[in-house]
């Protein structure tokens, strides 16, 4: 090896390496501002009519008359729903641990709000 063939071979190795740092940041960078972009809140809605699922943007929904959108029917009007165009569109429903039915509170028996899965009964 001559010193020039080494000299070549150590600014191949140091491009390299700059290249590959590069690419790691900002493959970092790319991918923290897809998912944290500065403003956007995300979150899982459901409708109680049309069981409407998705994931949607809290400045993408549209609230009820009223202003702000209720947390379950039982409380008042929710979103307005995209599919139906009702306003029962519901952030954050939850998810039965046993048969993973999406569904809202509702109010039990004794006029209390409960959360019980419409589908199995179980109550979470
Ligand atoms: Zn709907
Ligand atoms: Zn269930």
């Amino acid at each position: 090896m001559t010193p020039e063939t080494k000299r070549n071979a150590v600014i191949a190795v140091t491009v390299v390496a700059v290249a590959v740092a590069a690419w790691m940041t900002w493959g970092y960078l790319g991918r923290a501002g897809a998912s944290g972009v500065e403003g956007r809140i995300e979150l899982k809605v459901f409708c109680d009519q049309c069981k409407y699922t998705a994931d949607a943007e809290l400045s993408e929904l549209t609230p009820p008359a009223g202003g702000k959108a209720a947390r379950a029917p039982i409380f008042g009007p929710g979103y307005k729903c995209p599919k139906c165009g009702k306003e029962t569109l519901y952030a954050n429903p939850y998810v039965c641990t046993k048969c993973q039915t999406l569904f809202l509170m509702s109010k039990g028996a004794s006029g209390a709000p409960e959360r019980k899965c419409p589908k199995c009964g179980e109550v979470q």
